[in-house]
């Protein structure tokens, strides 16, 4: 072979090549909103991929800095404060996540309640707290979403009476997800994953194959019990293992039925999928509150919504439409 020629399939090969040096799989993961955030994208450029990613992790902050109870802060935190006493004005997005986190209270015949919060801040898994049969009692009143009025032209929550509180953490990381999606693919991404603790949602596949994500066995952390392929679509676990404590043998978990302010029972675990993260991610946690039954029932007449329920004995149920490998 003379020199020319070589230097020439060289170059050749260097131009095929030269897409793919920036074309590349790009991830990071972040502690945001007390959960991991992880980001996984295909980039076309290896900048605008790391700006792309950049730009979500700040999203994820932006929305648990409006969002977070755990933060005094925060316009929710505000909210709780003050409007029992007179209207709050709220930011759109504040109005329209509350809105959406009442009609899904309409839905689910009062499963999901925001105001569970009412009851469910006198409890501290962390620290194995909870409420005292007389205080839970007395708190229990002021759990009804129907406390919550909206006044939408005017962008105002009030409480109608005192003592209520909400918290968003049943919906948010949703939200969140469902916001970092929308800043992708208005950058023009086609092929990424973005999930929040048990918050996930995908654009387009990984490239050929569906991306997968693991359903967990409620009682053995390194087991799964499913492995969901995916591509556009969004998924949600909710589950009776991820803040609790236990006493007197009993398990007392982060999701509250609002008709009593204790942990619902009759469940270990809820993985939902769907299309947006918000409705699917409030989803699992009114199938949760609901139970097998009505929570399949439930499944059942939302369109292109699939789910799967772990009992409490550990006996698996799915939807009709969901699909078995
Ligand atoms: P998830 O992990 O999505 O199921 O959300 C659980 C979180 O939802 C809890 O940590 C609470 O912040 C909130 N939550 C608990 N019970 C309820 C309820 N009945 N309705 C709405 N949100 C709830
Ligand atoms: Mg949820």
């Amino acid at each position: 072979m003379t020199r020319p020629f070589l230097s020439r399939l060289l170059l050749i090969a260097m131009l095929a090549l030269s897409p793919s040096v920036w074309a590349a799989w790009l991830s990071d993961e972040q502690p945001v909103m007390g959960t991991v955030v992880r980001i996984e994208l295909w980039s076309d450029s290896g900048k605008s991929g790391q700006t792309a990613i950049a730009a979500v992790m700040e999203e994820m902050r932006r929305v648990d800095r409006l969002m977070s109870t755990y933060k005094e802060d925060s316009e929710i935190s505000r909210v709780n404060r003050e409007a029992a006493r007179q209207p709050i004005t709220i930011s759109k997005e504040l109005l329209e996540l509350l809105e959406r986190a009442l009609r899904m209270s309409e839905l689910t015949h009062g499963a999901f309640d925001i105001t569970y919060a009412s009851a469910g801040h006198l409890y501290d898994f962390p620290r194995k707290i909870k409420p005292s049969a007389e205080a839970l009692a007395a708190a229990l009143a002021a759990i009804n979403y129907r406390h919550v009025a909206l006044d939408r032209a005017n962008s105002t929550v009030r409480f109608l009476r005192s003592g209520v509180r909400i918290d968003l953490g049943g919906i948010a990381k949703g939200h969140a997800v469902d916001r970092a999606i929308a800043l992708l693919q208005a950058r023009g991404i086609k092929h990424a994953l973005v999930s929040a603790g048990g918050d996930s949602r995908v654009i387009g596949d990984r490239r050929g194959r569906p991306w997968t994500v693991g359903i967990r066995d409620p009682r053995q952390q390194d087991k799964v019990i499913a492995v969901v392929p995916l591509s556009n679509a969004a998924i949600s676990t909710s589950g009776d293992y991820e803040r609790y404590f236990e006493a007197e043998g009993v398990r007392y978990h982060h999701i509250i039925h609002p008709r009593s302010g204790q942990p619902a029972s009759g469940v270990r675990s809820v993985t939902a999928v769907g299309a947006d993260s918000t409705t699917i991610d409030a989803l699992s946690t009114s199938i949760f509150v609901m139970g097998v039954k009505k929570g399949l029932a439930l499944v059942e007449s939302l369109p292109g919504v699939e789910a799967v329920v772990v009992d409490a004995d550990g006996k698996i149920h799915y939807s009709s439409g969901w699909k078995r490998p």
